[in-house]
């Protein structure tokens, strides 16, 4: 009796439920990894996204291997194709048990579901695991047995949740063999090649980065975690996102650092990020239409947006004239990589000042990301276009020229990502077009702030109407 797990998004030995069920049973466990180029290309997976993936499954391999585990890279072009592989696995190799961590956008639904028939037909068992959250999906509802759509009830539930049922780590496998010679996953496919440098992938790597953050930097976090030019947050976001890292090990982890007593708020800061990704994981399993690019809120799907145009390139390549928004878009398009307070405030820009669609600066921040994961980036969007959960009221727009003098005092950030702006003073450098000439190589703001703001308010309001 031969068991299978398919890996996806939950890539690593320890503390994952599919692999820890099926090393459970005495008999021979095998594992599998599909390559789905083409779907990735339909979710707009970015080239770093994509290679940190592979080099992630890849150094899963090779621990599995080291476990006696071997694992199976399975080629395909799309969710389809890859079904008739893994069934044609099961068949080869006489598996008769199937083990997966469940995914929540609408294909991934579509496809489990689908080989879940597929393989029943065949006899097959088919085992399925809420594991991508702290709080598994499903778990905690209102008074009124209803899905939450604001996080701070959600967070006070998912709290006593916590304390209630103190989530622990799964064990890692034990040795099921001798040590097998690791697959080769292959070449990266051609629409991801880049040559961006990306964090050290594999579950080592992002363990011990979250060790170094919660010895030091979590103690930190909460004053230093709005300021984008330091390094004030914990920077885990690419291995949550591919699953090398779970939460509850976050969460454990931070738990240990709490008992040491030292700034518990710091801690307790960090551990409320976590609870937002929760959240939005939640809400994408409850409301799945959002992954199929509707508004949260049905009645923001009228407004008319305007023309994404040359305001959308600018925005794009970090060319708008709003130094703090080119310096976080030239970031992303760097780095593969953003800051939260930078996130909200380009997001802002896009969807309120200059009044284009949302899904547009959805799609592009995940094409860019190495951490683009759909629950937080749509959640993350919504949330700024004032479209979705526990939106920001439409009226609240962030100004970027306040934020960045709040957020970037010096302009020490803006000066490292805009390097044409780097002589100018303090003062100037958030709002270079005002009182004084701009310096020769850069643009005048595209949009006037305060017209633009009274504007997307004024759409709004007409909504109700
Ligand atoms: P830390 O501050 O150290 O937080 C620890 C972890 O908590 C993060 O790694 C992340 O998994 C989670 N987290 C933190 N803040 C949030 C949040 N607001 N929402 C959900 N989870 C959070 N996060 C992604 O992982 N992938 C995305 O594609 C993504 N897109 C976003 C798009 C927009 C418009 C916005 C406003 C936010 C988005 N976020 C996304 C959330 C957040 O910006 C990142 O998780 C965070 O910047 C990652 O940095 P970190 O790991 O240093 O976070």
């Amino acid at each position: 009796m031969t068991q299978l797990v398919w890996f996806r998004n939950d890539l690593r030995l320890a503390d994952n439920a599919a692999l820890s069920a099926a090393c459970a049973a005495e008999s021979p466990v095998r594992a599998c990894f599909t390559i789905t180029p083409e779907q990735w290309q339909a979710h707009d997976w970015s080239p770093a996204r994509v290679q940190l993936v592979m080099a992630s499954a890849s150094a899963l391999a090779g621990e599995l291997a080291r476990l006696g585990i071997p694992t199976h890279f399975i080629h395909a072009r799309r969710f389809d194709d890859s079904l008739e592989q893994i069934e044609q696995l099961c068949r080869d190799q006489g598996i008769s048990r199937v083990h997966f961590n469940e995914e929540y956008g609408v294909n991934e639904r579509r496809r489990d579901k689908t080989l879940h028939q597929r393989l029943q037909d065949l006899g097959i068992q088919v085992h399925k695991y809420r594991d991508q959250t702290i709080v598994p999906v499903g778990e905690i509802l209102t008074g009124k047995q209803q899905p939450y759509s604001v996080f701070t009830p959600f967070f006070r539930r998912w709290r006593a949740w916590i304390e209630e049922h103190a989530p622990r780590v799964l064990p890692l496998p034990g040795l099921r063999g001798g040590p097998l010679q690791p697959p080769a996953i292959g070449a990266i496919p051609e629409p991801f090649l880049s040559a961006m440098a990306l964090p050290e992938p594999g579950e080592n790597a992002a363990h011990r980065q979250m060790e170094q953050f919660l010895e030091q930097g979590v103690y930190r976090y909460r004053e230093q975690r709005d300021f984008p030019a330091l390094e004030g947050t914990s920077q885990l976001s690419p291995y949550l996102a591919c699953g090398t890292l779970s939460g509850r090990q976050c969460l454990v982890a931070a738990q240990q650092a709490l008992a040491n007593g030292v700034n518990p708020d710091g801690v307790w800061t960090w551990i409320n990020e976590l609870a937002w990704r929760d959240f939005y994981i939640h809400v994408l399993y409850h409301n799945p239409r959002i992954s199929m690019h509707r508004a949260f809120k049905p009645e923001t799907e009228a407004l008319q947006w305007n023309p994404p145009g040359t305001a959308f390139a600018a925005w794009k390549s970090g060319h708008t004239g709003i130094p703090i928004v080119d310096a976080a878009m030239r970031q992303l398009n760097e780095t593969g990589w953003m800051h939260n307070r930078l996130r909200m405030i380009t997001a802002m820009f896009l969807s309120k000042n200059l009044f284009i669609d949302w899904r547009l600066g959805e799609a592009y921040f995940m094409s860019k990301l190495v951490d683009g994961f759909l629950a937080s980036n749509n959640g993350g969007w919504q949330w700024s276009a004032s479209t979705g959960t526990d939106a920001a009221p439409y009226f609240r727009i962030f100004n970027p020229v306040t934020q960045s003098e709040r957020f970037d005092p010096s302009g020490e950030f803006i000066r490292r990502w805009v390097p044409e702006l780097a002589s100018l003073d303090n003062r100037r450098i958030h709002n270079p077009g005002k009182g004084g000439t701009l310096p020769l190589d850069y643009p005048p703001a595209i949009v006037d702030l305060k017209s633009s703001r009274e504007d997307a308010i004024a759409r709004f309001q007409a909504l109700k109407k």
